[in-house]
């Protein structure tokens, strides 16, 4: 870190990690390189058998790419980070650092559907088995762990329903358990929860969705405070290769720079639609823990400085109603994409969950007439506006309102 540690967040994040060079370079500058050269052979022998630092080759050592790294730890308030390709790539470093053939990981069943066919796809090939547990049922937790586990993987708030881990809480079982809780802080970023404050002893993130912020590149990235996992993931990284691009590292530092201005600005406009649509007599309830009847408003005021940009409610007239609210609009864009300035709008029921059964989809609460919002940043009288269109014409149609809950 070139920066004091006592610095502010919003001034680590526009200068925390810049190692100027002798061209005194004002902007970061994107080092578009494979490899470094050495100054004679001694050199060139001590950096490859790690006896000197230095840069060897962008596969593992990039000065971009290290830049955004601990810029990142920076806000996260984190001893390291590495750099990913991606949030999947990430979550795949730490789970092949921290689990190897005949452990157990414990997983919240809510995760990002990939994570869930990681475990249950890719890694059960490894010999690697997962229990997977309602997120906010502390006792299933305590009773999914076994001698083996040596994980529990959350993200917190849960995407469509924006249900609120208790961190603390999930953090003293797996302490009890001797095993590692990973957070995925995709929704919230640094600039409104800190995992590693909590208790959580690594996080992930997918920079593609908030850390970049406009819808530009894929990057993610696994932070933390432990050495010896830090060893572990640096080792995968060196090996396997799922490398950060110095391009996008430098994409990710714009958006870094910026980040905090803008998740207060999603968190307003979310709020403010999360009001509207719960006042909305063709709306039946409304998922965001901003909102004071949220069964988890408490703990998200705990452990979050902001509640964040993404929101579901449930429309009358089950998918019919639903479907016909997203064709309504003409702004928003349908896309199972978040974190963007755009606002995306997602029926999850027939997308990100269409392949679960219905009794898998039961289970998890993604009814027939939810909608999910990744509400962006244009004005939020537009968004309503749009919004309007089809939820208006859902209360006029007949027989629609007051029609039982699919
Ligand atoms: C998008 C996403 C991921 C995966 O990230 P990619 O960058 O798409 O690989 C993981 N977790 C969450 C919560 C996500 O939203």
């Amino acid at each position: 870190m070139s920066q004091a540690p006592s610095l502010h967040f919003d001034t680590l994040a526009i200068r925390a990690g810049q190692h100027r060079s002798d061209e005194c370079e004002h902007g970061d500058p994107i080092f578009a390189t494979s490899s470094f050269i050495f100054r004679n052979a001694a050199e060139a022998a001590s950096r490859f058998m790690d006896n000197a630092p230095g840069n060897v080759y962008s596969r593992f050592t990039n000065p971009t790419v290290r830049t955004f790294a601990e810029r990142l730890a920076a806000l996260e308030g984190a001893e390291w980070a590495l750099a990913t390709a991606s949030g999947m790539s990430a979550i795949q470093m730490v789970a092949q650092s921290l689990l190897r053939a005949g452990d157990h990981a414990i997983v919240s069943a809510n995760v990002f559907g990939s994570t869930v066919s990681l475990f249950d796809k890719i890694l059960s090939r490894c010999g690697i088995s997962t229990s997977f547990v309602p997120m906010t049922d502390l006792s299933a937790w305590r009773d999914a762990v076994r001698e083996n586990t040596r994980m529990m993987f959350i993200e917190t708030p849960s995407n469509p329903l924006c249900e609120i881990a208790d961190v603390p809480a999930l953090a003293a079982i797996a302490r009890d358990a001797g095993c590692s809780l990973v957070v995925d802080n995709v929704f919230c970023t640094p600039a409104l929860q800190k995992p590693l404050t909590l208790g959580a002893d690594v996080v992930v993130h997918s920079a593609t969705k908030y850390l970049d912020g406009q819808g530009r590149c894929l990057g993610g990235a696994v932070v933390g405070n432990d050495p010896k996992i830090q060893e572990a993931c640096f080792n995968y990284l060196r090996t396997a290769g799922p490398s950060l691009s110095p391009f996008n590292a430098w994409v990710l530092l714009k958006g870094l720079e910026t980040l905090h201005v803008r998740m207060r600005a999603h968190c307003e406009n979310a709020q403010a639609l999360a009001e509207w649509l719960a006042g909305h007599p063709a709306v039946a309830f409304v998922n965001y823990a901003g909102l004071p009847s949220h069964p988890h408003h408490g703990l998200a005021r705990e452990q979050q400085s902001g509640f964040g940009g993404v929101l579901s409610f449930e429309v009358v007239g089950g998918r019919e109603g639903a479907w016909q609210v997203i064709d309504s609009t003409r702004l928003l864009s349908i896309t199972a994409n978040l974190g963007d300035v755009k606002t995306t709008i997602t029926h999850p029921a027939t997308t990100t969950h269409g392949r679960l059964s219905d009794a898998e989809r039961e289970r998890g609460g993604i009814t027939q007439g939810l909608i999910r919002l990744a509400v962006g940043l244009e004005s939020v009288e537009d968004i309503r506006a749009d919004l309007a269109r089809g939820l208006d014409a859902l209360v006029q149609t007949d027989g629609l309102v007051g029609r039982a809950m699919p």
